[in-house]
């Protein structure tokens, strides 16, 4: 997970939120009414607001890893925030059908948009865990399943992508040309954006192996 800032409101959403929630509020049955917040300019606001990643896995959202648009506080408990901007974020299928309708006043999912999460989620290579006593954090992690071989798909492509990492960088470290070091050292960058696919873990292992690399 990254810190995440919120974009503004799309316009589509500020001219319709009290109408397209009054209208959903009045009949739950009609699918048109309750998927408007699925208007383009709405989703690919909230993809470009996380770099088209999954808000809590930081898989990219594509053919291969399809995403939803997720309630932060689930419509089932709070109809009024359905099409709320702020409660609306995006998150890969996987996730998704984990978190269902989970929320727990004071034992909330962990907010990327909020608070610090790349604090309170640690990195252990592809696999998830929690800053000691981080109540939030560990339900977060478990409900999800992000710390356990159950998301196997997802672990693979973490551990391709540590493997990618690992080569950039024995290659940056011993590469005697200045150009191809300079290549290296801007490849290193790029996978540290933090738009680019678990930027979260590649930070954490960058940190680990001592290595400074100024994202300036
Ligand atoms: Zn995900």
């Amino acid at each position: 997970m990254r810190n995440i800032e919120k974009l503004a409101t799309p316009e589509v959403l500020s001219a319709n939120h009290e109408e397209w929630t009054a209208a959903y509020v009045a009949d739950k049955t009609s699918t048109t009414k309750k998927y408007r917040y699925r208007h383009p300019q709405i989703k690919t606001t909230l993809k470009e607001e996380t770099g088209w990643k999954c808000v809590y896995c930081e898989s990219k959202i594509g053919h291969n890893t399809p995403g939803d648009i997720e309630h932060k506080i689930p419509s089932s408990k709070a109809v009024h925030l359905h099409f709320a901007w702020e409660n609306l974020t995006i998150a890969c299928t996987e996730c998704n059908r984990r978190k269902n309708d989970y929320y727990k006043v004071g034992e909330e999912f962990l907010d990327p948009y909020n608070e610090d999460v790349e604090h309170s989620i640690q990195h252990y290579g592809p696999v998830l865990g929690w800053s000691n006593g981080n109540e939030r954090a560990e339900i977060t992690v478990k409900t999800l399943e992000l710390d356990t071989v159950v998301r196997f798909a997802l672990i693979s492509r973490k551990i391709e992508k540590i493997e990618e990492l690992n080569n950039v960088i024995e290659r940056y470290v011993k590469e005697e040309s200045v150009t191809i070091k300079t290549l290296m050292k801007q490849k290193i960058k790029r996978m540290l954006d933090k738009t680019a696919e678990y930027s979260g873990m590649i930070k954490s292992i960058i940190k680990a192996k001592g290595l400074t690399i100024k994202l300036s």
